[in-house]
């Protein structure tokens, strides 16, 4: 008899460092690779991130010679149909760490042992499994520096990638559905302007990560700060669909620092990696942080409900330039240089006063790295409100962060062609210019370009006001690392 494995991928389209993939290969003879898409029973995915996904998957199905097979709906219905109509005795899959995939994939699991079915699972995506990092009282850590340092570091090394399968037998269900029938791609024109910026799948997730690493990565310290220098790596959705491994990147870094391994670009990008890590470590350890404060005394916070100020921020129409250049880069690209996502998340909550939970929602829609644990504990790291979270009264100051990290201009002029004529002394701070200087510009304030929906110095003060009116520091959030 035939001996076939069901491989059911999720935010882990590589053939290469996929350990179920290779778990499924030396199994058997077989092996059926299932992609379902599950909109009842996790969070809808965004537009943005429909719109690579389906990408993603066309990429991938090119790689496995259009073997793979695509379905809708209930996941446990799903693979039991798959797993009764080709007499499967094994199912693999990467494990996800979203706290509804952890509770569908136990549930899962324990359906089919109790049919006689092989289930395993791997970690396919994270470098530490954050069950196993935990402090000297068994407890999960709270505080970043001391989780990756004191935890993470001082684990065993992560694991070390795998090879790409030689060869994959791999067969077509004939009940898989075709990637159209998924429609994931949206009815607006945004694919075509998104394509310019994208290329998407596991080859180019690697020719990225060694262009990275070979131009811009011994800069990485100080050369991440500046949106116009092309010193990040870009790799964040790739990461998050799985396109390539974090171990991939972990390895191929410090491989090529050779015995310089306490290089400070270094240490700092693998860093930036271990906050992946803690995202996800901490989403695993208290699932809440999706929609409660982390921070209990947070949920006293009087935020304000203003649908104006949400669209003019959404739209790019705030009137502070770095704002809205970066609002703009997100609704065009899909992406959000991480300085200004932190500028941009810092105006909505310390400045609009509007809760985190708004602006969480619509980087989810608008991101193609929309990722539930990096997305969560980031807004409420923005907002104060998340473990070892930025201190409330640190608001960032638009015209300053403008200023400091955009000194030439060029990302906010790229964004907003509107003030590309206006001199630099003026582009963070345009109602300041004369008549003159912006009839010159050709901006007209208020027509072509906003004027500031809100005063930077009162709204901050309101905002310092409602902090200081919150109770106390308990002894839970005081216990926090
Ligand atoms: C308000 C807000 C929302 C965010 N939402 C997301 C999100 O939905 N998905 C997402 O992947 N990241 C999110 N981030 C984190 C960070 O901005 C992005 O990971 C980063 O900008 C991606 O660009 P890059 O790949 O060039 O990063 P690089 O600087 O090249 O870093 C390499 C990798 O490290 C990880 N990383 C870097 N910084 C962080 C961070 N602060 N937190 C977690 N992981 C990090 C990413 O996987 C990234 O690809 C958010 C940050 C903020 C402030």
């Amino acid at each position: 008899m035939t001996k076939k494995t069901l491989l059911w991928l999720r935010n882990d389209l590589r053939l290469s460092d996929n350990p179920a993939l290779n778990f499924a290969v030396n199994n058997g003879d077989q092996v059926i690779i299932a992609y379902i898409l599950d909109e009842k029973n996790h969070r809808q995915i965004g537009h943005a991130s429909k719109w690579w996904l389906n990408h993603s998957l066309e990429n991938l199905n090119a790689n496995l010679k259009n073997k793979l097979n695509f379905y809708y709906g209930d996941s446990q219905q799903i693979l039991t149909e798959i797993i009764n109509n080709n007499e499967i005795q094994t199912i693999v899959w990467n494990r996800c760490y979203e706290p509804s995939r952890i509770a569908q994939d136990s549930k899962i699991k324990n359906f089919f042992k109790e049919q006689n079915i092989e289930v395993k699972s791997f970690n396919g995506s994270l470098l530490w499994e954050p069950f196993e990092v935990l402090k000297s009282d068994l407890k999960p850590y709270k505080v970043f520096t001391h989780y990756y340092r004191n935890g993470c570091l001082k684990k065993p090394a992560p694991r070390f990638p795998e090879q790409k399968p030689k060869k994959i037998n791999a067969i077509k269900d004939n009940q898989s559905l075709t990637l159209n029938d998924l429609k994931l791609l949206p009815k607006i024109k945004w694919d075509k302007i998104m394509s310019q910026y994208w290329q998407i799948g596991e080859d180019f997730a690697q020719q990225k990560l060694r262009d990275f690493v070979s131009s811009a990565l011994s800069d990485y310290k100080e050369g991440r700060n500046f949106p116009t220098q092309k010193k990040v790596s870009q790799l964040s959705p790739h990461l998050h669909f799985g396109e390539i491994s974090a171990n991939q990147i972990w390895y191929y870094a410090t491989t090529h620092f050779g015995d310089k391994l306490n290089d400070k670009n270094l240490d700092c990008f693998l860093s930036e990696l271990g906050w992946r890590e803690f995202s996800n470590y901490l989403l695993f350890h208290f699932p809440h942080i999706t929609n409660k404060n982390f921070q209990p005394r947070f949920d006293n916070f009087q935020f304000q409900e203003n649908q104006d100020y949400l669209e003019a921020w959404q739209k790019g129409k705030t009137g502070y330039p770095i704002v809205d250049a970066g609002m703009r880069e997100l609704w065009q690209t899909g992406y959000m240089h991480n300085r200004v996502r932190m500028i941009v998340g810092s105006f909505l909550v310390k400045n609009l006063l509007i809760d985190w939970r708004k602006g969480e929602e619509w980087f989810f829609d608008c991101l193609v790295d929309a990722n539930l644990a990096s997305n969560c504990a980031s807004w409420q790291w923005v907002a104060g409100s998340g473990a070892d979270a930025a201190p409330y009264f640190r608001i960032f100051n638009p015209v300053l962060q403008g200023e400091k990290f955009d000194s030439t201009g060029q990302y906010t002029r790229h964004f907003i062609p509107e003030l590309k004529n206006i001199p630099d002394k003026y582009l963070f701070t345009p109602w300041l210019a004369s008549k003159d200087i912006l009839k010159q510009a050709n901006i007209e304030l208020g027509k072509n370009y906003p004027l500031p929906i809100i005063d930077l110095e009162k709204s901050r003060n309101l905002a310092l006001l409602a902090f200081k009116s919150l109770p106390k520091i308990s002894n839970d959030d005081k216990l926090h690392g």
